[in-house]
C-alpha cells in the first residue's frame, strides 16, 4: 500500500464541504458549538472562498419570500414549489427554509453583499422571488462569515481533503475517511455527529460539449455525487433519485437565461416551429393541474421546446433584441433617454455573464453577438443532479419539530442514520432553495447537530481494522499504476487497470445511451434501463481497476466512483416509477403519461449496508395545512 500517513482528527460536529449550505451549517453550528464547549471542524475539498456551485459568482438570490414587506407568505412559496415539481415536494421541509430564508439574506446584507435597490431603497426583483445582486463575490463573503464563526467558537477549516466513505457504528455515524489531494495524507475523522454537504453531481451524463470542450458544463465540474455516495453509503434512506435536472441554457457556454425571461421578459421560439409555448400549449392539458397553472413548471417548458427540437425545427433562440427593443421603446420618443437606456440594458445583459459565467461572455464575443441586435442559441442541457435547484434528487430527512409531518423521527434534517444529517444539494424533495436557501437549511441543520450532539452524543467508536482495510481500498490506484505502469509503451493502454478519464467516458455514455441523456433525446425505457443496469454491473467491477498516477487522479478515481453510485440510485428509481411526470427532464417512453392514481408519491431507495441490495419504497405526499 502506498505509504501515506495517517491523520486521525477529532471533533465534536464533522461539517463536510464547504459550499452554501456547509456555510450556512459551520456560521450556526458554531455559535452554538461555542456555548457548550464543542468543536466544529470543516473539510473542503476545494478551497472554502471559492468552491462550490457558486465558486464563480452569482447575479441573483434565488430564494427570497419576503415576509417582512407583506410581499408573499410561505405557504405561497409552498405552493411554488409544489407547482414546479408537478405536485412531489417535501412541504414540511420547503416551508422550514422558506421560513428561515429571509433572515439568511439580511445576514448576507450585513456582511457585505450588494443587493441592489430601487429609488425607494427596496431590493430589486428580478422575478417574484429573485433578488438581483453584485454576485461576483458573493461565495468569498459568506466563506468569510463561516470561517470567523468557525475561528471564533475554536473549531478548525481543513481544505484540499476530498472525503469518501462515512464512518459507522450500527446505525450511527462516527466520522468519515478521506484524503488530502496535496499530501500523502490519510485523513481519519472522528465525530459525534456528521453533515454532509457535498453538493450535487455533474459528469454522470456525457455532456454535450465533448472533445475540445470537454469537462465544460452548466453545473460546476467540481461537485461529483459525494454527498448522494455518503448518504447511500452509510445506509440512508434517499428519495427524488429520478428527478434530476436539465436546464435550458445559452447553447454552448451555458449562460444563465433567469434574467432574460424574468427580468427582460424575453420570449423563446424554435427557429421554424415558432413560440413553441403558445404552439404547443394544448400538450400542457395532459399534465394537469400543473401544466394549467403559471408559472408553469420548468420541466413543462423544457418539454414544449423540445417538441419542436425533435421535429428538427430548431435550433432554439432567446430573443434577446426584441427584449431589449419592448423595453426601451418605452423612451422612444425622446431619443436621448432611449439611447440610455438602451446602454443601459446591454451593460446588464453582459453584467448578467460576468458575474456568474464568464465563459458566455468570451463566447458571445468571439461570435460577434450583440445582444441587442440578435436572438442568441438556447438548448437543453445534459442532466445534472442538484436538490437544491429545480431537481429534487437527495437524502431523506426529518422534518421540523414543530409542524404536524408524518416524516419526523428526531432532529430536523437528519437523515434515516442517527446522528447524520443532509444539507443543501445533499437532502431530497425540497427544491428551489438555491443559495439562500441552502445557506439557510445549513443554518438549521447545524443548530440540530448541536442539539443531537448535546442529547444524545456519544465518544465515537470506530473500528480501526476496518479503518485500516479502508485506507488501502482508497489508495489501492495509487499502488495499481505503480505496479503496472512500466508494462506498455503508452502508459495510458495496459490490461491491468484503466484511468479515470475512460472509465468516466464509460459511465457518461452508458448514462446517455440507457438513462435519457442528449443522445436519446431524454427519452428512456424498461427495457432501456435494465439493459443500463447490466452494464452497470460491468462498469462497478472494472471501478476497482481504476489507477492513479497523482493525487490529483486519485481524486477523480474517487470522484468516478461517487457518481456511479449516484447514476445507479437514478436508473433503479426511474426504474421503479412507471410514469412520466417531467417531461423535459426525462420521458419514459413506455409510460408516457402522468399517472396521478398510482404515482403522486415520493419513490425513496435504500441501499442495506449488510446485503448490498437495494429497497425501493413509494411515500406519500404530505400537503401543508393552509397550502
Ligand atoms: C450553474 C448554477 C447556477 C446557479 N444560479 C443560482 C442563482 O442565480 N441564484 C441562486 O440563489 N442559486 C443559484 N444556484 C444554486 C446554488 O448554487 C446552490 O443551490 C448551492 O450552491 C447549493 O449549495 P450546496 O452547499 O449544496 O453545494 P455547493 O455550494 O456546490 O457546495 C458543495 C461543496 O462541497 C465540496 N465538496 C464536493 N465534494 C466533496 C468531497 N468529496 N469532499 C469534500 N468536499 C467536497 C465542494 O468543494 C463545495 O465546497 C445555481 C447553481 C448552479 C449550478
Amino acid at each position: 500500500m502506498a505509504n501515506w500517513e495517517t491523520v486521525v482528527v477529532e471533533t465534536d460536529l464533522l461539517i463536510c464541504g464547504g459550499g452554501f449550505s456547509a456555510c450556512g451549517a459551520a456560521t450556526e453550528a458554531s455559535y452554538w458549538a461555542k456555548k457548550k464547549g464543542l468543536k466544529v471542524t470543516l473539510v473542503d475539498k476545494a478551497a472554502v472562498d471559492r468552491s462550490g456551485a457558486v465558486a464563480m459568482g452569482l447575479s441573483a438570490i434565488n430564494q427570497y419570500v419576503g415576509v417582512k414587506d407583506g410581499e408573499n407568505t410561505l405557504e405561497d412559496y409552498v405552493r411554488y414549489v409544489r407547482q414546479d415539481l408537478m405536485g412531489v415536494s417535501r412541504e414540511d421541509l420547503v416551508y422550514n427554509i422558506a421560513r428561515h430564508v429571509d433572515s439568511t439574506v439580511h445576514l448576507f446584507e450585513k456582511w457585505g453583499l450588494k443587493i441592489w435597490k430601487d429609488e425607494q431603497g427596496k431590493y430589486v426583483h428580478e422575478g417574484r422571488w429573485q433578488l438581483m445582486i453584485n454576485g461576483e463575490s458573493y461565495k468569498i463573503i459568506i466563506a468569510e462569515a463561516a470561517k470567523n464563526a468557525i475561528a471564533d467558537a475554536g473549531g478548525e477549516i481543513i481544505e484540499r481533503v476530498f472525503i469518501v466513505d462515512p464512518l459507522l457504528d450500527g446505525n450511527r455515524v462516527v466520522g468519515a475517511v478521506g484524503f488530502s489531494t496535496r499530501e500523502d495524507k490519510f485523513y481519519v475523522f472522528k465525530a459525534k455527529a456528521v453533515i454532509a454537504g457535498m453538493g450535487g453531481a455533474v459528469h454522470v451524463f456525457r455532456p454535450r460539449s465533448v472533445g475540445e470542450g470537454f469537462g465544460r458544463s452548466w453545473y460546476p465540474p467540481f461537485n461529483s455525487g459525494s454527498s448522494a455516495y455518503f448518504t447511500i453509503k452509510a445506509g440512508a434512506e434517499m428519495t427524488c433519485q429520478e428527478v434530476r435536472f436539465i436546464p435550458v441554457r445559452f447553447k454552448d457556454a451555458y449562460g444563465p437565461v433567469g434574467a432574460w425571461f424574468l427580468l427582460f421578459k424575453s420570449r423563446a421560439v424554435s427557429a421554424e416551429g415558432g413560440d413553441y409555448m403558445t404552439t404547443h400549449k394544448e400538450v400542457l392539458q395532459n399534465y394537469a393541474p400543473y401544466g394549467l397553472v403559471k408559472p408553469i413548471p420548468a420541466n413543462l417548458r423544457n418539454y414544449l421546446g423540445m417538441i419542436d427540437v425533435d421535429a428538427g425545427l430548431g435550433p432554439l433562440y432567446m430573443e434577446t433584441a426584441e427584449a431589449i427593443q419592448n423595453i426601451a421603446a418605452q423612451y422612444k420618443d425622446d431619443p436621448k433617454a432611449f439611447k440610455k437606456k438602451m446602454k443601459e440594458l446591454e451593460s446588464e445583459a453582459w453584467e448578467d455573464f460576468l458575474d456568474m459565467t464568464i465563459s458566455q461572455a468570451i463566447l458571445w464575443a468571439s461570435q460577434n453577438v450583440k445582444p441587442e441586435e440578435k436572438h442568441s442559441e438556447i438548448a437543453a442541457c445534459e442532466p445534472y443532479f442538484i436538490g437544491s435547484h429545480s431537481g429534487a434528487s437527495g437524502a431523506w430527512v426529518s422534518g421540523p419539530e414543530d409542524l404536524p409531518t408524518p416524516y419526523k423521527w428526531g432532529y430536523a434534517n437528519m437523515t434515516t442514520v442517527e446522528g447524520l444529517f443532509a444539507v443543501g444539494d445533499g437532502s431530497g424533495a425540497s427544491s428551489h432553495k438555491f443559495s439562500s436557501g441552502s445557506h439557510a437549511e445549513g443554518r438549521i441543520a447545524g443548530k440540530q447537530a448541536v442539539k443531537f450532539i448535546v442529547e444524545k452524543g456519544q465518544a465515537p467508536k470506530l473500528d480501526m481494522a476496518e479503518v485500516e482495510k479502508l485506507k488501502e481500498r482508497i489508495l489501492k490506484p495509487l499502488d495499481l499504476w505503480n505496479k503496472h505502469k512500466d508494462e506498455t509503451t503508452d502508459p495510458e493502454i495496459n490490461t491491468n487497470y484503466v484511468v479515470p478519464r475512460q472509465y468516466l467516458h464509460r459511465l457518461q455514455k452508458l448514462m446517455d445511451e440507457y438513462a435519457g441523456g442528449v443522445v436519446s433525446a431524454f427519452k428512456t425505457s424498461k427495457a432501456l434501463l435494465e439493459r443500463g443496469l447490466e452494464l452497470m454491473a460491468l462498469l462497478k467491477e472494472d471501478s476497482d481497476k481504476m489507477a492513479a498516477r497523482n493525487h490529483h487522479e486519485l481524486m477523480r478515481v474517487w470522484e468516478n466512483i461517487q457518481r456511479t453510485w449516484q447514476a445507479e440510485a437514478h436508473i433503479r428509481t426511474l426504474l421503479f416509477r412507471e410514469e412520466t411526470r417531467w417531461p423535459g427532464y426525462y420521458f419514459r417512453a413506455d409510460t408516457p403519461k402522468m399517472d396521478d392514481k398510482n404515482w403522486l408519491c415520493f419513490a425513496n431507495c435504500q441501499w442495506n449496508r449488510q446485503s448490498g441490495e437495494w429497497k425501493m419504497m413509494k411515500k406519500d405526499i404530505w400537503a401543508l395545512p393552509g397550502a
